[in-house]
């Protein structure tokens, strides 16, 4: 700045040049607008006037080319973060053109279209096993649906039949029981039981595709007033076996009342079942608060089950001891996985065999 004062005195000064001085001021100004387009006149005399002039003129070409190449610049950077933005919203298609220049941008550029051409193929792959799975998704619940469908539809038609055959097999023996030996008697003692063992499996499976087919009714439910019932209704069993039954507060959650009741009869019922002769059977039911989840317990004090088998008794129709011994169809804990999956909830145990078990299911808090 001084300089600039100190040359615009001279110039005053030694040539007395008042056109000359606006003119150099005028430049200045122009310059100081950013605008560089403005040249000032040389008047051919080649004194320092001139020189001054020459060298604002120099100066203008100069930031003016200076200027161009850094407004060019901030286009291509405002590209730049354009398709950056873009490429937020997964859209990977916008491809920046390079310039000659072969400068920094433009590697950086040439990398962006790299990366976006590779984006935008493995989008369209993820798109295509995107859409395949949702295919496959749609077929597997078509399928689900129709083998609820058979299930519901197979025990349903089946009752009647076997009704005949359990109901026709009594009368048979009914009629013939004087002439029938030993074991002709005991043949059809083995066909009734068969036949009512078939009954009791063909009514949980009707139960179970019921479980599976039948809207769910999500409700407002006290868990504490859930497990009165679930007490009521095994009242028989619980004061023939003596067991004692103990819970803490229970949460009130959004889900399926009757499947739920379900859930934990089957549990508590299990539980009571394969109670140990050695012991008083003790059950006991809990409610863990986790950070995403409400996680229940029913331990009891009985029989265990051997970890190798932890899988298989949540298949349909699974048991592990003779049923003579224990009755059942095996049926409940297929039952229990189904209502724990249909609340988006996991269901698994752990056990020591001839100690007992704990049962675990969580339901997610969301369905509070
Ligand atoms: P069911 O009770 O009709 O046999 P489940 O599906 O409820 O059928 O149970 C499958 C099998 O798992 C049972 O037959 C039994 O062998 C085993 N089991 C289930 N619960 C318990 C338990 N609390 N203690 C020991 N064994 C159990």
């Amino acid at each position: 700045m001084d300089q600039t004062v100190f040359v615009i005195m001279k110039v005053n000064g030694t040539y007395g040049g008042e056109e000359m001085m606006d003119e150099v001021l005028d430049i200045i100004a122009k310059f100081t607008r950013s605008d560089f387009k403005v040249r000032g006149r040389v008047s051919g005399r080649r004194d320092e006037a001139d020189a001054i002039i020459t060298g604002l003129n120099a100066l203008g070409e100069e930031l003016e080319s200076r200027s161009f190449y850094l407004l060019e610049n901030e286009k291509r950077i405002n590209e730049i973060m354009d398709t950056l933005l873009q490429y937020t919203l997964m859209d990977f298609s916008k491809k920046i053109p390079v310039s000659e220049k072969g400068d920094e941008l433009d590697a950086i550029i040439v990398g962006l279209n790299t990366l976006s051409e590779e984006l935008e193929s493995n989008m369209s792959q993820l798109k295509e096993s995107e859409a395949a799975l949702q295919k496959k998704t749609v077929e597997l619940a078509r399928s689900n649906r129709e083998l609820e469908q058979f299930a519901y539809v197979a025990s349903h038609d089946l009752q009647e039949p076997l009704r005949m055959v359990s109901s026709f097999l009594q009368l048979l023996e009914k009629h013939l029981g004087s002439n029938l030996d030993r074991d002709a008697k005991e043949y059809i003692g083995f066909a009734v039981d068969g036949s009512l063992r078939m009954k009791d499996m063909i009514n949980d499976l009707l139960t179970y595709s019921r479980i599976l087919s039948g809207n769910a009714k999500f409700e407002n439910t006290d868990i504490g007033e859930l497990l009165a019932d679930v007490k009521d209704n095994l009242k028989e069993s619980i004061s023939e076996s003596k067991v004692t039954i103990g819970y803490e507060t229970m949460p009130t959650l959004f889900v399926d009342r009757i499947k739920m009741t379900r859930l934990f009869q089957n549990l508590v019922g299990n539980a009571i079942k394969f109670r140990s002769k050695d012991r008083p059977a003790e059950i006991h039911i809990k409610c863990e608060q986790l950070p995403e989840t409400y996680l229940f317990s029913v331990r009891d004090n009985g029989i265990g089950i051997k970890r190798e088998y932890y899988g298989k008794i949540f298949l349909i129709f699974q048991r592990l001891n003779s049923k003579n011994e224990y009755p059942g169809t095996g049926i409940g804990l297929a039952e229990c996985q189904k209502i724990a999956e249909l609340h988006m909830g996991k269901i698994w145990l752990e056990s020591e065999e001839g100690k007992g078990s704990v049962f675990y299911f969580t339901v997610p808090k969301y369905l509070r």
